[in-house]
């Protein structure tokens, strides 16, 4: 079964006479992978070159460089908007610190936020297992929500943008949740080929893909609950990708408190790991898919995002992703999965 799922790499190399080794002939390796399930490919190459760039978080706190913050508590009565009453008719929904807020600059019809803090500047070890929880919950709950109330948007979406590098507009700790017609184009891509696949060979790829991956054992890090995490075979990210893939869940009704626990539980292990490595920021996604279809699991995916040194704050993203639309990494899945496996272990 798990043989209709093929891991292609293209290994090549270029050859130049090296500056720095006295203009000797010279070959560097890199890599092209195709994804088994798009067909898109991505680039491996420039190993290692990229460091992390530890934030200035201190100084997000001082007043010149903070700024007027929607999201702190003294400002978010005045300044942050309400949903309509038909929607949520208190305005504004509170779980502990969690907030959800619709979103002041929505990205489509139903768009929240959930503001995810107190505190202004949350580094990594301050986004524990309660605030993860409470922010989750309270996100899917909205999903939920708005999926029970209007099905015209069947495709519902978390996105979360942590710390200046990531895109994210404002330092305070906040994500945005979706219910969508158009969810981009890595999820049409994806849901469309998992119903290719699907129809094909009478499997759902991304049960097949876990089977597949446990069976190579060089990207599988480890299971929490029904939740299985990999390094993705092509990441999106230039510091590798870490997905997390709920089989058994297709749709957000199916997301329960369990799930949750589970997402948060291996995110507190990425998060570790990503503190022992120096990152400070990243970008994460949660995908569920529509209704009556058993072939697009639900799936969470993170990368690491740094400024690519902060001299002149050189963003981690350049041609290949912008113009392009192709992702490169200087981190291969198989040293990824490595290093973030022995997090998984305790
Ligand atoms: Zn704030």
């Amino acid at each position: 079964m798990s043989s209709r799922i093929t891991f292609n790499i293209i290994e090549s190399e270029s050859s130049f006479l090296h500056p720095r080794k006295g203009f000797a002939p010279f070959s560097e390796r890199f890599q092209v992978r195709i994804d088994p399930l798009t067909g898109r490919t991505g680039h491996f190459s420039h190993f290692g070159a990229v460091k992390q760039q530890k934030l200035p978080f201190e100084d997000y706190q001082k007043p010149e460089i903070k700024g007027f913050c929607p999201f702190c508590i003294e400002n978010r009565e005045k300044t942050t908007p309400k949903f309509l009453y038909e929607i949520l008719p208190e305005g504004r929904k509170q779980r502990n610190e969690s907030v959800l807020i619709p979103n002041l600059f929505p990205y489509d019809v139903y768009s929240g936020v959930i503001i995810m803090t107190d505190d202004h500047v949350v580094p990594l070890d301050g986004l524990n297992e309660k605030r993860l929880n409470d922010a989750f919950s309270l996100g899917i709950e909205f999903l939920k929500l708005i999926k029970g109330m209007d099905q015209r948007h069947p495709y519902h979406v978390m996105s979360w943008n942590y710390m200046p590098p990531s895109g994210g507009g404002l330092v305070h700790p906040h994500q945005q949740y979706f219910a969508s017609e158009y969810p981009g184009n890595q999820f049409m891509d994806e849901i469309n080929a998992s119903e290719r696949y699907f129809k094909r060979n009478g499997s759902n790829y991304w049960s097949d893909l876990i089977i597949k991956e446990k069976e190579e054992d060089c990207r599988y890090i480890g299971q929490v609950g029904s939740s299985h995490w990999i390094a993705s075979f092509v990441s999106l990210g230039i510091m590798g990708e870490i997905m997390c893939i709920f089989p058994d869940v297709f749709t957000i009704d199916a997301f329960t408190d369990e799930h949750i626990e589970q997402l948060v539980s291996g995110l507190i292990k990425v998060f570790k790991y990503y503190m022992s490595t120096g990152v400070f920021s990243f970008n994460a996604s949660l995908f569920f898919g529509p209704e009556h279809q058993g072939y697009f699991s639900s799936h969470f995916r993170i990368i690491p995002r740094t400024f690519l040194n902060t001299r002149d704050f050189a963003p981690d993203i350049n041609f290949f992703q912008a113009l392009l639309s192709e992702s490169i990494s200087v981190m291969l899945p198989e040293r990824l999965c490595i290093e973030v496996k022995e997090f998984f272990r305790a």
